[in-house]
């Protein structure tokens, strides 16, 4: 006996040393841990009835008294509850039932109804040789529960496994436990261990489901899991946003240029269509935008180096800048340091991005006097660091509102500012790329007189290039003849734009509205220089298509994919396809040119 009372003082203590750390931390109040609460009190109750009997199998105490029946009969009560929470437990991590209000009713009345059993029917004491132990109806009735409750465990942890995950753990232990404490039992008799055997499964149960800080790294677990779920469908819709944006442009900037190419169209009209591309432009600047944010938040946004030529980067933001400037009262300056390397090994188009982003805000928020576009460098072994600065005599910036300039969608001094468009996107992503470049960008502003933007960024230098410098392209008088294109793109417009660009150069192009259009006339044994594919199509996509063409024996024409998606990597991807090239929609010019220059100008 005294065994038996020192083993159930000591998993007292535990459990108790358990229950107080359990109830004063913070837990997340779920169906589970609510009944958990319960479990671990009534397993304290379990071993302190059984603590009484032990005292009073040791003093003596009158054996069919009525002080020791009702103490039998609160610890079989006690035990009987135990197991029918344990049982609602698994049932519940399980979900097979749902807590509604019929449902606790009735749990309710079943549990009234078996308290009552318990408290009327028979229940004999015995003392065999100082083995004490009970008997009777009421006893039986609770082995009975035992073994259906264990039945309904056994066959929810064998079904629910998957579910119930490591969850499965304390109900495997409490039933090793149990038949342990049966062989336990047969060495030695009269051993009291049923009170030990709850509080065992109940304090294994703290410490592997049901311990608050594993129930709230699971939780946040959770919540992490669905906010990236969330992000991702966020980024997906961004992406399909773009996409479908970009289509529809395409047909506007292209019918737009070739407008403003036609001589039969009047000066007056082309100014508006100037306007019309413009606001494309713009448009597509903010898709751009929206599209980058999302990536640069996924961490999706990827710095691809490679080597460039410096000068042509330049030259293109020059160009730009011109344009943008239009008839605005401002003297664009430039000063490019001539130490520059001519090729440098780095992710131009992210570094183009980075100065479009400054010289178009020195722009916007300049009304009259100058913008001077500064590149110097510091030379150090094959690193030439790039300090490039943009300074402007326009509105400036407002001392308080610096900090705040590189968060997203923040636009300092709406009411000032309300005629100038604009996202709050550009400085947000333009830092970000700098960091992702290991650069640093600082301002300089004096409000009401200008200010000065200044970015650091290493680059490699590239002492044996393998690209060439091309100094100055000139593409717009191209001209090509007899040269036969076939575009393939199931949206008629698209069709029709890349048709009348193509008109341009004096190409005849022949349209297809799919993949499987395009193999018919590949296999029907027409020859074309170049395919333009369009990826995004029903049934099969460009890259199918392509695919099945290189199937085609002695199939060795040019391909160019032709997508709305304007993700970073997609000119890679396309590459890794097995695409010659790629275009974005909506198709520019520039690059256009580049194309025909590359693939069907023999010059
Ligand atoms: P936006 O699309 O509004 O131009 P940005 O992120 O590029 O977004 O810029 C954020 C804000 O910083 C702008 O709304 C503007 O108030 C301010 N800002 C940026 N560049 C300049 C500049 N060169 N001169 C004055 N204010 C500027």
């Amino acid at each position: 006996m005294i065994l038996s009372m020192a083993f159930i003082v000591c998993t007292f203590i535990f459990a108790s040393m358990i229950a107080i750390v359990y109830f004063s931390k913070k837990h997340i109040s779920t169906t589970e841990t609510k009944l958990y609460n319960f479990i671990l009190a009534i397993s304290m109750l379990n071993l302190i009835i059984e603590f009484i009997l032990c005292v009073n199998i040791l003093l003596d105490v009158e054996l069919y008294s009525i002080y020791n029946l009702i103490v039998n009969k609160l610890f079989l009560i006690s035990l009987f509850t135990w197991f029918t929470l344990f049982t609602i437990y698994i049932v519940s991590v399980a979900g097979v039932i749902k807590y509604t209000n019929k449902n606790i009713k009735l749990f309710i009345i079943y549990y009234l109804i078996m308290i009552i059993l318990f408290s009327f029917l028979p229940l004999d004491l015995i003392d065999e040789n100082g083995v004490a132990y009970s008997t009777g109806v009421a006893p039986y009735l609770l082995y009975c529960f035992c073994i259906i409750y264990s039945i309904i465990w056994s066959f929810l942890t064998t079904i629910y496994r998957k579910k119930l995950k490591k969850k499965i753990l304390p109900f495997l232990a409490f039933i090793l436990c149990f038949i342990i404490i049966l062989i336990v039992r047969e060495i030695v008799p009269g051993i009291l261990l049923n009170s030990f055997s709850t509080a065992f499964a109940t304090i294994l149960m703290y410490f592997t489901i049901e311990n608050p800080d594993i129930k709230m790294i699971e939780q946040l677990n959770i919540a992490r899991e669905q906010a990236e779920k969330a992000n991702a469908a966020k980024t997906d819709f961004l992406s399909n946003m773009s996409h479908e944006i970009r289509t529809p442009l395409n047909a506007i900037v292209g019918f737009s240029n070739l407008l403003l190419d036609d001589n039969t169209v009047s000066n007056q009209a082309k100014d508006e269509v100037k306007d019309i591309v413009m606001a494309s432009e713009n448009l597509l600047e903010i898709v751009n935008g929206i599209l980058d944010i999302s990536k640069i938040e996924a961490n999706k946004l990827e710095i691809v180096n490679t080597e460039y030529s410096f000068q042509k980067v330049t030259d293109e933001l020059v160009s730009l800048c011109r344009g943008r400037l239009g008839d605005k009262p401002i003297e664009f300056k430039t000063n490019f340091d001539p130490s520059i390397p001519p090729v440098l090994y780095g992710d131009s188009s992210r570094i183009k991005q980075i100065c479009v982003n400054i010289l178009t805000n020195a722009i916007k928020y300049t009304h009259e006097g100058w913008i001077e576009f500064k590149i110097s460098t510091v030379i150090k072994d094959n690193i030439c660091r790039l300090i490039i600065s943009v300074e402007d005599t326009g509105i400036g910036i407002k001392e308080k509102n610096i900090d705040k300039l590189f968060d997203k969608f923040e636009r300092l001094d709406l009411e000032e500012n309300v005629t100038i468009e604009g996202t709050g996107l550009g400085l947000a992503i333009t830092k970000k790329l700098v960091d992702l470049m290991n650069g640093k960008i600082v301002v300089q502003s004096v409000f009401g007189k200008g200010s000065k933007f200044t970015v650091c960024i290493d680059q490699r230098i590239v002492k044996n290039p393998t690209i060439k410098v091309e100094i100055k392209e000139k593409y717009s008088d191209i001209t090509v003849n007899d040269k036969n294109v076939l575009i393939v793109d199931d949206n008629k417009i698209n069709l029709k734009v890349a048709e009348k660009l193509l008109e341009t150069y004096g190409i005849k192009s022949e349209c297809v509205e799919s993949g499987f259009d395009c193999i018919k006339k590949i296999n029907e044994g027409k020859k074309y220089d170049l395919i333009l594919m369009d990826d995004m199509m029903p049934r099969m996509s460009g890259t199918e298509t392509l695919k099945k063409l290189k199937d085609i024996k002695g199939f060795n024409m040019k391909v160019i994919a032709l997508t709305a998606n304007a993700l970073t990597g997609m000119r890679e991807k396309y590459l890794a396809e097995g695409f010659n090239d790629y275009l974005a929609k909506p198709i520019n010019k520039d690059e256009l040119n580049k194309i025909i220059n590359k693939y069907l100008n023999n010059d």
